[in-house]
Order: structure tokens, then sequence, then C-alpha cells
């Protein structure tokens, strides 16, 4: 990932948000030290700005699609209710066994409920009447249409998306592979779809939030 933000800009931004919870640190250093793509994880920023969006639209149940090793999922737990639920997928069985691990030491980690597997196949065999308010898509950026049209008949009138990476280190401004043109089919669908209105948020690699209207 090339950082849009530039990187002093960047540690401004940290420098000036609230500190993280001790846990969260040791679960990015352990991912740093042990893990192939550190660089997935979202981190302080974006993670506080998740947290601040589950409790500002007073959500209790958020689906997230991509885990990793869960930094997201307890960032987001954190601003759950305390009979909140969080639903995150992935296909990884190493990187879900760190999450759990690093879950099982957390007062909020008893909110994250992991689902191992294809998380368009996980999406399909929840109950049709899980509703959700909230949906962070952060998994392969080839599906992010089809992650889309699969949440949005799931999320609640009034409920929040958040699509990560939807700048793509500035690639969608010169797309090349097949992920970049992934992503900026996925932003375009999105801006021409009157069920909702967004907007795309600058915050690292760029935030698409996107609010159901109908
Ligand atoms: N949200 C995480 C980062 C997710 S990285 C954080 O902030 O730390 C992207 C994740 O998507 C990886 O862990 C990868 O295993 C997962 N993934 C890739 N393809 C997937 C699929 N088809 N279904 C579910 N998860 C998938
Ligand atoms: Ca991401």
């Amino acid at each position: 990932m090339i950082p849009i933000v530039p990187p002093p800009i960047d540690a401004y931004c940290l420098a000036h948000t609230t500190p993280a919870d001790p846990l969260l640190d040791e679960l990015a250093a352990y991912t740093h030290a042990h893990c192939k793509f550190p660089q997935m994880l979202t981190g302080l920023v974006e993670g506080t700005f998740l947290r601040m969006m589950v409790q500002v639209s007073a959500a209790k149940r958020v689906l997230e699609i991509g885990t990793f090793t869960g930094y997201s999922a307890l960032s987001m737990a954190a601003g759950l209710p305390d009979d909140g639920e969080l639903i995150t997928c992935d296909i990884d069985p190493e990187t879900n066994a760190i999450a759990q691990s690093f879950w099982a030491r957390s007062p909020y980690g008893r909110r994250i409920q992991p689902q191992l597997g294809p998380a368009l196949e996980t999406i399909v065999t929840l109950p049709a009447d899980n509703v959700f308010d909230f949906v962070f898509i952060d998994a392969d950026k080839e599906n992010y249409l089809n992650y889309y049209e699969a949440v949005l008949p799931r999320l609640r009138p009034g409920g929040l998306i958040a699509a990560d990476n939807t700048l793509w280190s500035g690639k969608v401004l010169d797309p090349k592979e097949q992920s970049d043109h992934a992503i900026v089919a996925f932003n375009k669908h999105v801006a021409r779809d009157s069920r909702v209105e967004q907007v795309l948020l600058s915050v690292r690699d760029g935030v698409l939030l996107i609010r159901k209207v109908l």
C-alpha cells in the first residue's frame, strides 16, 4: 500500500488521536512481527474512526467482511453496547486463530463471532431476518461489488456501510490491474445507486462511507 496521506500528516493524525487500548497496540505489534502483509491491518486512526461510527450510529449488529488478525473487529466491538454483536468473516484459519487469541483477552471479545469461509457463502447462510446496522467491507477487492449487493438488502434503512481501500493507493486514477479496475467499478456502481448516498473519505487508503436511504 502506497500511502495517500503524506507520512508526516499521517504521523500528526496519529499523535492527535486518542491512544489505543494497549491490547490493540500489542495486536498490531504481533501482526507486524509474525504475519505476511501486516499493512492490511487497519490501525489506530481508521480503527478509532470505525469505533466512533459504530457508537454514533448506535449500531447493535455489525458485519465485517475481512477479519485478518482482528484489529478492526476489536476496535468496532468496543463501540457496541453490551448486548451488541459483530459477525466477522474470513477464509484464513491462521490469522483467525491469532485474532481469537487476542479477542479472548478483551472484555469486548465476547461480542465478536468469527465465521470461517468465503464471505459470500457465509452471508447467504445467515438467516434472512438477520439485519445489520453497520457493515465494514475489507476483504478481496474483486468481490467488493458482490459483497455490497449481498449486504445491502440486509442493512437497515439508515444503516451504514464502510468500504475500505477505496482509493487503493491512488490507483483509482490510473487503473491497470484487475483489483484496480474492481475498486473503480465498485466506486462507480455506488455513486450511481439511488438506494444510497455516500462520501469518499481520504482517510488512510480511502474509506467509502455509504448510507442506505431507502
Ligand atoms: N479488517 C482487517 C484487515 C482485513 S485484510 C483489519 O483491519 O485488520 C483482508 C482479509 O480478507 C484477509 O485476512 C483475507 O484472508 C480475507 N479474505 C480474502 N478473501 C476472502 C473471502 N473470499 N472471504 C472472506 N475473507 C476473505
Ligand atoms: Ca483494509
